[in-house]
């Protein structure tokens, strides 16, 4: 691998088809597969992920809103893309550029009834996305005599998929809650199957449910984090392999003395005689203020080294006492040695939320192809 000069985030395809395996492995040979590609490949870069995983043969796409979807059109990607949270402001934009909508209320399924009829549109694909337990966005069981209604005589739309979103499938002490979720789900689906006279895909797992529910999916799954290494499970995280990793250099070395303060705020105050370096990368690259004062390593020359007082803007300090290091070196904030999820676990978040927050500032270094 190349020696890095300035701070960068590397994304190992190998890895991302290792994972993709892994995977599919875990499924039944004709379960369709949707990748979850929304907030930028899980802040990675969303067109190169989602043309390698196209080519690995997955079936679906997902992202969150309606740009999304128009950006991987607009890089080529021609497999079917849902977007699980349209806003009714751009369902004109989204027919354009023929992305699925999720369809999630009343309101939403009105709107787009109404944008699909002065379009003109036949069989126009959505997918009803139904509440089981989350809480969070989907029609209600009760809503389904509202949705035959409006859906009756209606040629406009064909309901493609019907799915629901587990909200513990990686917590095996919610089991009970989760077998609730899919019994719920069941029922649903086979009520709304009666009304519409065919059957939709059904889907529901996320990659948790993948792992501990594979008896729940239906025909279709949605995975995200897992393509990108991570599993919420320690155990199936050292068979996936990260896809991301954040690497930088040292950009100067400081010797400090007994009292002296380092950084903002002198949120840290030297107890001996200490080395630090300081790194290019801070809040504004993604790794935000909750990471420092000690609370996550990175990995020099194979060696831990803690963040020291306040996360800056543009730069973070790390205490490299004893490790034999210059200006210049290569600093791994995470990777595979110190995965994102060790990283995120010190400042009481999780991988989801580290590598989808690295900004558009860090350059994207693509490794295999
Ligand atoms: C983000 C998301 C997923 C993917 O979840 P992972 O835990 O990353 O696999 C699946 N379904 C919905 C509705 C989502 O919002």
């Amino acid at each position: 691998m190349p020696e890095v000069k300035e701070t960068v985030l590397e994304i190992d395809l190998e890895a991302l088809r290792h994972n993709y395996d892994f995977l599919r492995s875990r499924l039944r040979p004709d379960t369709k597969f949707m990748a979850v590609v929304k907030a930028f490949g899980y802040g990675s870069d969303a067109a190169v992920i989602a043309k390698k995983l196209e080519e690995l043969g997955v079936d679906y796409f997902a992202v969150a809103y309606v740009h999304e979807g128009v950006a991987l059109r607009e890089s080529g990607i021609s497999i079917p893309i849902l977007v699980l949270h349209p806003q009714i402001g751009n369902l004109d934009l989204l027919i354009a550029h023929n992305l699925e909508p999720s369809l999630y209320s009343l309101k939403v399924l009105k709107a787009f009834l109404a944008a699909a009829g002065r379009q003109g549109l036949l069989d126009y694909p959505v997918h009803l996305k139904f509440n089981t337990g989350l809480n969070r966005l989907g029609f209600w069981e009760n809503d389904v005599d509202f949705i035959k209604r409006e859906l009756a005589g209606h040629r406009e739309v064909n309901v493609k998929g019907i799915f629901s979103h587990l909200a513990a499938s990686d917590d095996l002490e919610e089991k009970d809650f989760t077998q609730t979720q899919i019994g719920t789900f069941e029922k649903i689906t086979s009520e709304i199957t009666t009304v519409l006279g065919y059957s939709p895909i059904k889907h529901l797992l996320n990659t948790s449910g993948i792992l501990n529910f594979p008896e729940a999916q239906y025909d279709m799954v949605r995975s995200g984090i897992g393509l990108y290494g991570y599993s919420n499970d320690p155990e199936i995280d050292r068979q996936l392999k990260g896809v991301g990793t954040l690497k930088t250099v040292i950009s100067q070395l400081h010797k400090i003395e007994p009292g002296e303060s380092v950084g903002y705020n002198r949120a840290y105050i030297s107890e001996g005689y200490r080395t630090t370096a300081t790194l290019p990368l801070g809040h504004a690259d993604g790794i935000g203020r909750q990471y420092g004062r000690g609370k996550a390593n990175v990995l020099l020359h194979g060696q831990k080294a803690p963040i020291v007082g306040n996360v800056c803007m543009d730069m973070i300090m790390i205490d490299v006492t004893g490790i034999d290091c210059q200006e210049g070196d290569e600093v791994i904030v995470f990777g595979p040695e110190n995965s994102a999820e060790d990283f995120a676990s010190g400042a009481n978040t999780i991988s989801y939320e580290l590598i989808t927050g690295i900004s558009s500032r860090v350059k994207r270094q693509f490794l295999g192809d």
